[in-house]
Parts: C-alpha cells; sequence; structure tokens
C-alpha cells in the first residue's frame, strides 16, 4: 500500500504558500492506518525503546498507538502550561520568535530508552526541542519518528539520531 494515496497536500493552510500534508485521511481509513502503525512498530522497535514520547499534538495521534503496539510505555511532549505538576521546559527558535516545549520532571527514570515521535518532520526544530528535553529528564534517546517528511527542508540534519520515516516527500 502506497500511503501517499492516504495524505493530503493542503494548498495554502495555514498561509498562504505553504502546502500542509493532513494525515486525517490517513486516520479515518482504518486499513491504511492499520499499515502505517504496523510499519511504524517495525521500524521503530529496533531501537528497543522504554518509552515512546509524542510532541503535541498530531504526534500523541501516532505516539500513543505505536507505544501500544511494542508494549512501551507513552509519555507526553507538550507546549508550555499544559502539564500539571513539576515539568521542565526546553525554549527553541522559530522563524519569527520562539516556542517551549515541556515535559513532566519525573516522566523518565534515568538511562530509560525514549523514541520521540511526531507527525511531521520538517525542519526538524520540533523533533530537536524534544530530544534535548528529553535527554534533560534524563532519557537516552535513541531513534525518532515521524510518519512524514519533508526532505527539502533536510530536517534530520537537525537531528544526532537517526530518524525513520513512513513516507517522504522531496
Ligand atoms: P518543524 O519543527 O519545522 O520540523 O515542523 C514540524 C512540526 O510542525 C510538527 O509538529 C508538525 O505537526 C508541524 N507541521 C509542519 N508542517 C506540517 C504539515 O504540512 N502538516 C502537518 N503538520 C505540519
Amino acid at each position: 500500500m502506497d500511503l501517499k494515496d492516504h495524505i493530503r497536500g493542503i494548498p495554502d493552510f495555514p498561509k498562504p504558500g505553504i502546502l500542509f500534508y493532513d494525515i486525517s485521511t490517513l486516520l479515518r481509513e482504518a486499513d491504511a492506518w492499520q499499515v502505517a502503525m504496523g510499519r511504524m512498530a517495525r521500524a521503530v522497535r529496533a531501537y528497543m525503546p522504554d518509552l515512546v514520547a509524542g510532541m503535541e499534538s498530531r504526534g500523541f495521534l501516532v505516539a500513543a498507538p505505536l507505544a501500544l503496539k511494542l508494549g512501551c510505555g507513552f509519555i507526553m511532549i507538550r507546549k508550555r502550561g499544559k502539564l500539571p505538576g513539576d515539568t521542565i521546559g526546553y525554549n527553541y527558535a522559530l522563524e519569527y520568535g520562539e516556542d517551549r516545549v515541556e515535559i513532566q520532571a519525573d516522566a523518565v527514570q534515568p538511562g530509560q530508552r525514549v523514541v520521540v515521535v511526531d507527525d511531521l518532520l520538517a525542519t526538524g526544530g520540533t523533533m530537536a526541542a524534544g530530544i534535548a528535553l528529553l535527554r534533560q529528564v534524563g532519557a537516552v534517546v535513541p531513534a525518532a519518528a515521524t510518519l512524514i517528511e519533508l526532505a527539502a527542508l533536510n530536517g534530520r540534519a537537525k537531528l544526532d539520531v537517526p530518524c525513520e520515516a513512513l513516507v517522504t516527500y522531496a
């Protein structure tokens, strides 16, 4: 199955000139969604994760079922101010301005292996922030994984771990 048949590009969203890859059409097709998660599980299992971390918010949609398939726990990396209890944050630069991701301080036991997951890798800034944050709380990050990679933006160059991608657009 070609997963690209189930992902659509929507022009000029969220801004003019941006082609937005929409995974809603993949998620609502049971067969395609099963195939995607099966492929993801096969790719990520080799890294022997203890936990799978999802980047808010579409990363959760991929990371949580992946964790279930692999028999791992699932943890959340969220935008600022969303997580209760003690949190640790990481600020990172956007094209214009700055953003911040946070994790619960006790989400990871030191040395646990955590694969970080998002729906899409573009410039790599979001995934790199997730990796940095996980390391701050003591995780070992053997790999990142994404459904979609936009290869032209060369996001994987920002990552110092391998990145598994199911679908790549030039
Ligand atoms: P990056 O930080 O530039 O790699 O951007 C990746 C983040 O932006 C991910 O969390 C994605 O969910 C989101 N994103 C960027 N472009 C798209 C897109 O075309 N479709 C869906 N999400 C996108």
